[in-house]
């Protein structure tokens, strides 16, 4: 089942107005056309001068987070149809940093998640161990607690992403090697054709992100069931970011 590989930037609480506009227009400049899906995920108050340097160019525009309420009375929070007004395509639930820096519950998580699908946006579901818990032997029972937070009823293949990004190498420089990422990645599939069906869990893409680098992209993205990268540190420089695109092809 041939998957298009997806590479997506999580620009985390990064860039100025000027420095958006300036990485999103070089993206732009440099993605291929055709063969891998780019995504960029800019911090919120950028969504739109970032739109509109990527307009009519392929390039996706995502958002980090998004809140499960349509509106009303949730002081700093962003809704599904705030992000759609400004064309994002795609919404990154569950980010490690949003677990475990500002303490998201699972619970919270799978509600973004629910009203970002029934929105009709693309579902990037982070997930991922912990040292201890990877060392604990946790690893697996970790991330199919995380993949149950997704519903049943979320079935269209093409609006779930599931990034799979190790807590312990998220911003550390220390990546997961081939064979950890594929091990993890090959039992993610399985378990979503448990929970679905063989066909759902052969179209969903699967994301790495974890200090991917140019230097290591290749050898991730040549995993089968390594279906592109979540980006974080090397998202912010175009020429890196780039690298890893092309590396996708
Ligand atoms: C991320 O934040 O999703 C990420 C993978 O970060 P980094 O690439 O910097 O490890």
């Amino acid at each position: 089942m041939p998957r298009t590989p997806f590479i997506a930037g999580n620009w985390k609480m990064n860039t100025v107005k000027a420095t958006a506009i300036e990485l999103a227009k070089a993206i732009v400049k440099g993605a291929p056309k055709a063969g891998v899906d780019v995504g960029v995920a800019p911090p919120f108050v950028y969504l739109d001068a970032v739109g509109q340097a990527i307009t009519g160019s392929g390039v996706l525009l995502g958002a980090q987070d998004v809140y499960f309420e349509k509106n009303g009375a949730f002081t700093g929070e962003v809704s599904t149809d705030m992000l759609k007004d400004l064309g994002v395509k795609f919404v990154l639930t569950g980010h490690s940093e949003r677990r475990h820096v500002i303490g998201e519950s699972g619970a919270l998580v799978g509600k973004k998640a629910a009203a970002a699908y029934a929105a009709g946006l693309i579902v990037v579901h982070c997930v991922g161990e912990k040292l201890e818990e990877r060392d604990g032997g946790k690893t697996l029972q970790v991330v199919q607690a995380q993949l149950e937070e997704l519903g049943n009823n979320m079935n269209d293949a093409s609006k779930i992403v599931i990034a799979y990004e190790p807590v312990w190498a998220i911003g550390t420089g220390r990546n997961a090697t081939d064979e950890q990422a594929q091990e993890v990645h090959g039992y993610i599939r399985q378990a979503l054709a448990k929970r679905w069906n063989k066909d759902f869990a052969d179209r969903v893409r699967i994301q790495y992100g974890g200090s991917m680098k140019p230097e290591n992209a290749k050898g991730l993205l040549n995993q089968p069931d390594v279906d592109g990268g979540l980006i974080g540190g090397a998202s912010l420089k175009a020429d890196s970011f780039l690298a890893i695109v092309n590396a996708a092809l």
